[in-house]
């Protein structure tokens, strides 16, 4: 593993679970020191063991402006400084159709995944500037690409935090803060297998369900996510900010062979397409 973070500081929100989780590894892999921002951050006490004074939790609700600012205060009253935020924590958000939907369950959804990024940004940029520069990453989703993959308002709110990642950018920029976003594909998580609790066995029923319309033959792990990410957190990625970094194993490149429709799928001789001649 490659050792670009040494020295620097992260904040990882929902770093307790799924692809946060994979997110903290590889940044303690390749050198950095993690705060955990989680609604139950006692999921990562086996990473706090193995990593010891590098890496602590800290209980928190991306959607509380005091819990935000709170992990970035933990980031730079126990280690210093703050170069890396990455805004992960999400859920699924609220279900079902629109005519259904309550308010109290739109503005939770955008609270947890979007209000949360705006709170990140807003508390961790006076910090990031002043040691700096440094970097942002929100998870988005490919959901946010296009209708039809994933709940209306968890869609919406995806499409919020990739334009949020884009004007933040412009604004930042000049105080040496980069920040993009990364956009999962189907990542095995306890989120994808349907809940939070998910355990081992029915996240990989989720993986197994899903495998054979992936371009690559696999659904996506969340260490594939946490490469990208700490490829966005280091200098590798010293002119990129704006951007959205979409990890799908190809999903969103278009619908595989198989999905095509039959007309689709007659061959003709290539003779029949060749100029007259040759
Ligand atoms: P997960 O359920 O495994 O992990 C989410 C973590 O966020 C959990 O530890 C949970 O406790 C925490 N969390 C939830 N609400 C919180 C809150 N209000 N405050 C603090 N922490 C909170 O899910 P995951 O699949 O790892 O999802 C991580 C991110 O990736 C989310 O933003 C999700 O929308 C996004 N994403 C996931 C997939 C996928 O297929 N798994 C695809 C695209 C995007």
């Amino acid at each position: 593993m490659p050792d670009r973070l040494a020295g620097r500081v992260a904040v990882v929100t929902g770093g307790a679970s799924g692809i946060g989780r994979a997110i903290t590894v590889r940044l303690l892999g390749e050198g950095a020191r993690v705060v955990v921002g989680d609604l139950a951050p006692e999921r990562a006490d086996d990473l706090v063991a193995e990593h010891g004074e590098r890496l602590v939790t800290q209980r928190a609700d991306v959607s509380d402006e005091d819990d935000v600012a709170g992990l970035v205060s933990t980031a730079v009253e126990g280690f210093g400084r703050l170069d890396i935020l990455c805004n992960n924590a999400g859920f699924g958000g609220a279900l079902g159709p629109i005519t259904e939907t309550s308010v109290a369950d739109f503005d939770l959804t955008f609270d947890v995944l979007v209000r949360s990024v705006f709170l990140g940004i807003k508390h961790a940029t006076p910090v990031l500037a002043a040691d700096g520069g440094g970097a942002v990453i929100n998870t988005a989703s490919i959901a946010a690409r296009r209708a039809g993959w994933a709940p209306h308002l968890y869609t919406a709110a995806k499409a919020a935090v990739l334009s949020l990642t884009e004007t933040a950018a412009l604004e930042l920029g000049a105080l040496g803060v980069r920040c993009n976003a990364v956009s999962p594909g189907l990542i095995a998580t306890p989120l994808y297998a349907g809940h939070p609790d998910s355990d081992a066995d029915r996240i990989e029923k989720a993986r197994q369900a899903s495998h054979e319309r992936q371009p690559l033959g696999r659904v996506g792990e969340p260490e594939d996510i946490a490469a990208a990410v700490a490829f966005l957190a280091s200098d590798d990625a010293e002119w990129i900010t704006g951007q959205q970094l979409i990890v799908d194993g190809g999903i969103t490149a278009g619908p595989t062979w198989d999905d095509f429709p039959a007309p689709y799928k007659m061959v003709r001789p290539i003779r029949h397409h060749r100029p007259p001649g040759r």
